[in-house]
């Protein structure tokens, strides 16, 4: 599955701002779930595209809430 979606994405960031552009940073890639799986969304090739840390993370803080990002954040420091 995770080979399928590398190929399909090129194996690069596949966020692309307002204006856009594809972001194009090379695989420093993480798998995202765009339907988060803690929401029901399946690891499936539909739901999954590569995005580069930064994009990452911000996907997440769309999805879950930029406080709750931080919340996890600092309990992962501890
Ligand atoms: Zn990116």
């Amino acid at each position: 599955m995770k080979r399928a979606v590398r190929e399909r994405d090129g194996g690069r960031c596949t966020f692309v701002s307002e204006s856009g552009r594809r972001c194009q940073a090379p695989a420093l890639i993480e798998f995202e779930h765009e339907n988060p799986v803690a929401r029901g969304g399946d690891a499936t090739v539909e739901n999954v595209r590569l995005l580069c840390r930064a994009h990452n993370q911000l996907a997440a803080e769309c999805a879950f809430g930029a406080a709750f990002m931080e919340r996890k954040r600092a309990e992962a420091r501890r």
